[in-house]
């Protein structure tokens, strides 16, 4: 009997798209020179979006979704990687264009692959998943435009979220004096759990946006943008950068050029998707260093396949605290 394995699947319909479980074989894969046994995925909230089809991250179906899984190679016909290898996978059009993560098995190309960190399990890569990588890149965006732990606060927005939660766990082990903008008050204690010196309230940040206001930042990591980004690039201290990599809040920027032309801000675009592979590998390498895995557990939950479609909805709908891995072993 063919090796099955089940897979959450996501069909176009007359009304727009569904979600069904298959049971696979390696032979429902797509093309792709490794195959990997998948034995963890991740929600985040671009899974959120395509798997719930409310916006149109899926573009050839039916598909598999599923941005990003850790797991160990079966088959290999790529020079880099053999069976048994450790492998995490972030982006590149999987779960958007190729079958991703919601499934026991995946067939990708060998360049899109990272490998395990020494130390490292798949279980805890996938807790840091495509929003903690990402969370990383925007601390070394801060790092190179050369946002010190002495600087002054650092703010981080989205807070409670996925993006959030790592970027306060990580910038605190660096030193940095963080303070978490949420909209859920009940998580002060989690959010200062993680290293967060205070917290205040994301309504601060939707208001009319200023020119120019009170600088209050050294820098920032923005995962909501929109007026929020707005506002806290009109905060920002003179000669300081925000790392911008979400649309929580939405896709638009109603912002001033005044920041940048009388305080020489800088505001730093950080992309996963595509990011180049040097890139991915020093931001994998730092978060082995330089996030606390207990942190990490307590900012975790685990659930299975079949909650999939239910977290979807729950991280749209900004419920989600932290990061929800999906055991597929
Ligand atoms: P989560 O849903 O886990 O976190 C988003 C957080 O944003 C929420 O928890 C909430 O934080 C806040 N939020 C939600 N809605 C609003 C709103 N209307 N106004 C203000 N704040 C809001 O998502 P992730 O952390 O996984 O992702 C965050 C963002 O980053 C998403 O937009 C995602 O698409 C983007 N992203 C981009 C990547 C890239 O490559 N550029 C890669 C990964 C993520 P709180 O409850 O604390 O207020």
């Amino acid at each position: 009997m063919a090796d099955t394995f089940r897979a959450l699947l996501v069909e176009k319909t007359d009304t727009g798209q569904a979600v069904r479980f298959a049971d696979w074989t390696d032979a429902d894969l797509m093309a792709g020179d490794v195959t990997v046994a998948v034995s963890h995925s991740t929600v985040n909230y671009k899974d959120g979006l395509a798997v719930t089809g409310k916006a149109p991250i899926i573009r050839t179906f039916p598909l598999v979704p599923g941005i990003d899984f850790a797991g160990t190679v079966t088959a290999s016909d790529h020079s880099n990687w053999k069976p048994g290898d450790q492998v995490i996978l972030n982006g590149w059009g999987v779960g958007e264009t190729h079958h991703g993560g919601f499934a026991g098995r995946a067939r990708v190309k060998g360049d899109w692959l990272v490998r395990l960190p020494q130390g490292m399990s798949q279980a805890q890569a996938m807790a840091i998943g495509t929003a903690g990588y990402t969370a990383m890149l925007c601390v070394l965006a801060l790092e190179d435009q050369g946002v010190k732990p002495g600087d002054g606060e650092v703010l981080v927005t989205g807070a409670a979220g996925g993006v959030g939660s790592i970027a306060i766990a990580v910038l605190s082990k660096l030193g940095y004096t963080v303070v978490a903008s949420t909209g859920r008050p009940e998580e002060e204690a989690y959010l200062k759990g993680l290293g967060a010196t205070r917290i205040v309230d994301r309504n601060e940040f939707s208001g009319p946006v200023k020119a120019l206001a009170k600088m209050r930042w050294a820098g920032a990591v923005d995962a909501v943008g929109s007026t929020t980004l707005a506002n806290v690039l009109s905060q920002i201290n003179y000669g300081g950068a925000v790392a911008a990599c979400g649309l929580a809040q939405g896709a638009d920027l109603p912002a001033s050029v005044m920041p940048f032309i009388l305080r020489s801000v800088k505001l730093i675009g950080c992309d996963s998707v595509t990011c180049p592979m040097p890139r991915r590998v020093q931001a994998w390498a730092r978060l082995a260093t330089d996030l606390d895995r207990n942190k990490l557990a307590a900012m975790t939950h685990h659930i299975r396949l079949a909650d999939v479609p239910k977290a979807a909805e729950e991280i749209l709908a900004g419920k989600v605290r932290g990061r929800l891995v999906v055991d597929l072993a």
